[in-house]
């Protein structure tokens, strides 16, 4: 079918009140970004609905990119044509022929916001049914939830018809509830977690400690190659690596091996709001989940999290690790994840870490460390990468970046 338009309808949006129409001026901007590869497309941010009139751009192409951008709650490809019967008669058909099968249940839902019209939404269903059934007598009239709705709406600058809605992806529009960092390990949850967050409207920079030369170069590409799955959903993401490796000889070196894994996040925690600061961030995203291992018991998050007073978000923290698969699954980070290049947590992480640290205990083990030299010094040495979509870092073939910094 040769659409003329997408009609998206807003999600969460229409309980925002005052605020509505920077939210939809946000939509409209992040659509643009995520489909600035088809520059005929024109787009027009309405109070109710968006619509996207395609000036010959393809649909199909459109249409996946589309299903990404969060604020929308469902679109519909519609195409549009003379407010003739017989022109609404004839597309009515060809709409429907693509998407029929025999035995599927069908109504006409019609709308008529041009008064002028002769026929009225009664009028319009009622004829517009008739002659789809006549055409496609096997099609079984259901006024609810029918498999097919064809929605043909009379305008006054024409008749817009469509048979499809497609689910969005939910959600507020990225950059809607500010900005956060998200610690990004290599692992299954914190990009899950990246994933959620932006779905509430951050938007989202990556924060990744990497070690070398005891994590691989392989073990950053797999972070980077991580966040490339998460740009759909933004456009493009800073991706930030730390370099930890003193950090962590230090701690090693200091630190009772009960402690080590509650000092180094200490450490990350610390560093992570640093550059949050520094970029203006007003929260801390992480994979923590309940539980799930020893640095995530409550009491270790009140030994961690004595750090700082920055809002962490934790998306995962009630959801079981099947779950969380399951989104990993969806948003296809799962098969990246579940590669074997150790990140520098596993490296150093002691055989028996205490699930149950103290506070006091922790800050006393800390004392021993040149806290704010090691800061200092990791952040110094951040190389920080704009990750846009496209780019491919695992295999080998990455495509140069750029350095920010
Ligand atoms: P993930 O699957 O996200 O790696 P995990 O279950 O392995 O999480 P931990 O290793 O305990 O859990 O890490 C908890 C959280 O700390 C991670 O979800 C992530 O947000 C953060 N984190 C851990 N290692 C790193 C790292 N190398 N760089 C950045 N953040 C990290
Ligand atoms: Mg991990």
């Amino acid at each position: 079918m040769q659409y003329t338009e997408i009609m998206v309808r807003y999600g969460e949006l229409s309980t925002k009140g005052k605020n509505r129409r920077v939210f939809i001026n946000m939509l409209a901007a992040n659509v643009r970004k995520a489909l600035h590869e088809y520059p005929n497309l024109k787009i027009h941010a309405d109070r109710d609905r968006m619509h996207l009139l395609l000036n010959g751009e393809d649909s199909q192409e459109i249409i996946p990119k589309l299903s990404h951008v969060f604020g929308i709650q469902n679109f519909s490809p519609a195409i549009r044509v003379e407010k003739d019967m017989a022109i609404i008669y004839q597309t009515a058909c060809e709409l429907v022929a693509s998407v029929y099968e025999p035995g599927k249940t069908f109504k006409v839902n019609a709308r008529r916001s041009d008064h002028d019209f002769p026929l009225d939404t009664n009028s319009l269903n009622r004829e517009i049914g008739h002659v789809v059934l006549e055409a496609f007598p096997e099609l079984v009239v259901q006024m609810k939830q029918p498999d097919i709705i064809l929605r043909v709406e009379i305008r006054n600058n024409g008749a817009y018809l469509s048979c499809e809605t497609i689910k969005g992806a939910g959600g507020l529009p990225v950059g809607s509830s500010g900005r956060g960092m998200l610690m990004l390990s290599g692992g299954i949850d914190s990009p899950v977690a990246g994933y959620l967050a932006m779905k509430r409207g951050v938007e989202i920079e990556a924060v990744h400690f990497a070690s070398p030369p005891y994590t691989s170069e392989k073990a950053l590409q797999k972070a980077k190659d991580l966040t490339v799955k998460l740009v759909p959903y933004v456009g493009s993401i800073q991706f930030m690596e730390v370099p930890f490796t003193e950090i962590q000889e230090e701690i090693k070196k200091h630190v009772p091996s009960g402690y080590l894994m509650t000092i180094t996040r200490r450490m990350m925690l610390r560093i992570t709001d640093e550059i949050r600061e520094q970029r203006k961030g007003l929260a801390i995203i992480n994979g923590e989940s309940l539980g799930q291992v020893a640095s995530q018991t409550l009491q270790s998050m009140i030994a961690i999290n004595d750090v700082t007073h920055t809002p962490i978000i934790r998306p995962v923290v009630t959801m079981d690790k099947n779950e969380i698969i399951e989104l990993a699954e969806k948003i296809d980070t799962f098969d990246l994840a579940i590669q074997p290049f150790e990140d520098c947590c596993t490296i150093f992480a002691p055989p028996q870490p205490k699930t149950k640290p103290k506070l006091d205990k922790a800050r006393e083990y800390e004392q021993r460390l040149d806290v704010e030299g090691l800061v200092r010094r990791a952040i110094s040495g951040i190389k920080v990468t704009e990750i846009r979509s496209g780019q491919r870092y695992l295999d080998g073939d990455a495509e140069e970046f750029s350095d920010l910094l």
